[in-house]
C-alpha cells in the first residue's frame, strides 16, 4: 500500500496511505515573514481526516478551512472541538473529540490509536526564543501550576511573531489555556505503524509501550517529561523519545521559523544528525524540504 508523507512546516504533514488522505495538524497559512510552504489551506480539496495534536493556532488554524472545503472529519481534543464547532461553525458530524484511549477506524485497513500526551513547557524560560535545540536548560523543577501560569503570562507578551492580521485565530487569542491538552497518535497501516506527536512533551510510561516503524516528532521549545521540564537540551529530550519509541525512520518538524519570528529552533538538522551518530542510534533521520514527498514501505510490502 503506497504511503507518502509531505511536510508543510511546523508539525503539519499530509500523509497518504493508499487512497486515504490525512492531514496531521493543519497550519498552512503563515505570516509573510515565515518561509512559504507552497500550499494554502484553501487549496486543499481532498482530505479524509485531520488529526490535531493540540489546539494552539500553529497546529489547529487551517482545519476550519479544510473542513469547509472537503468532507473531512477532524479528530482532536475537546478544545479543538469547541473552537471548530462554536467559534468556526463547523458541523458536529465533522468533529470527533477524543482524550486518549480511543481507537478510530479511518477506513477498512487503517486505524488510529489516540494517547494522552503533554505540551512542551512554554512557561519555562529558554535561552533562544522558542528554544535552541542544543542549549542546555536546567532547573525550573517543582513549580506550582499557579506560578507556571504567571510565568507564562509574563513570557507571552514578549514572544515575537510575524504579522498575521486577518487570521481567524489571532496569535494571542488562545493563551494561556488554549493548548486544549496534548494528544499523540499511532496510525496503524497494513505495512507498519506511524507515530505522530506535535509538541515536545510526553508521558514516559506511554511512550515506552509504543513501537512504531516511523516516528514524526516535534523539535522546538523546552521538553516536558511527565510534567516536569527536561534537565538538558532539546536534543537530549529527543534522544530520550527516540530511545523509548525505537523507530526505524524518523522525521522531525517544528524546528523551522513557523511563526515568522526569524528565530527558528534549528537552521537545519545537522545538530541532530551529530547527536544520533554520537549516541550510535540506528534510526534513519529524514530531512524533508517543503514540497518534497517521502515514500515509505514501498520496498517491503507485507500482504
Ligand atoms: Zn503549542
Amino acid at each position: 500500500m503506497p504511503t507518502t508523507l509531505e511536510w508543510f512546516g511546523c508539525s503539519t504533514y499530509r500523509l497518504t496511505i493508499g487512497n486515504l488522505t490525512l492531514f496531521l495538524d493543519a497550519y498552512l497559512d503563515r505570516p509573510d515573514t515565515a518561509p512559504d510552504v507552497g500550499l494554502r489551506a484553501s487549496e486543499i480539496t481532498t482530505c479524509d481526516f485531520i488529526l490535531v495534536g493540540h489546539s494552539h493556532w500553529d497546529h489547529l488554524w487551517g482545519a476550519e478551512t479544510i473542513l469547509r472545503n472537503t468532507k473531512a472529519t477532524v479528530i482532536g481534543s475537546y478544545e479543538t472541538a469547541r473552537v471548530m464547532i462554536e467559534e468556526e461553525g463547523i458541523p458536529e458530524d465533522q468533529v470527533l473529540p477524543v482524550s486518549g484511549g480511543e481507537e478510530i477506524r479511518l477506513n477498512d485497513e487503517v486505524s488510529v490509536q489516540v494517547f494522552p500526551s503533554l505540551h512542551s513547557c512554554i512557561w519555562a524560560p529558554t535561552t533562544g526564543g522558542l528554544g535552541k535545540m542544543s542549549d542546555i536548560c536546567v532547573g525550573d523543577l517543582g513549580v506550582f501550576h499557579q506560578d507556571r501560569l504567571e510565568l507564562l503570562s509574563q513570557r507571552m507578551g514578549k514572544r515575537e511573531f510575524g504579522d498575521i492580521a486577518g487570521s481567524a485565530m489571532p496569535w494571542d487569542h488562545q493563551t494561556p489555556r488554549g493548548d486544549g491538552g496534548a494528544l499523540c497518535y499511532l496510525i496503524k497501516t497494513p505495512n507498519g505503524n506511524i507515530f505522530y506527536k506535535d509538541t515536545m512533551g510526553h508521558y514516559g510510561s506511554i511512550l515506552e509501550q509504543i513501537s512504531p516503524e516511523i516516528a514524526l516528532l516535534a523539535a522546538a521549545g523546552r521538553g516536558n517529561i511527565d510534567g516536569e521540564p527536561v534537565q538538558g537540551s532539546g536534543i537530549d529530550f529527543l534522544l530520550k523519545e527516540i530511545t523509548a519509541l525505537n523507530p526505524s525512520e524518523l522525521v522531525l518538524g517544528h524546528y523551522d521559523d513557523f511563526a515568522g519570528s526569524g528565530r527558528p529552533a534549528m537552521e537545519d538538522l545537522s545538530p541532530m544528525h551529530d547527536a544520533l551518530q554520537e549516541s550510535q542510534s540506528k534510526v534513519n533521520l529524514h530531512e524533508i524540504e517543503f514540497n518534497e514527498k517521502l515514500s515509505f514501505f514501498s520496498t517491503e510490502e507485507k500482504t
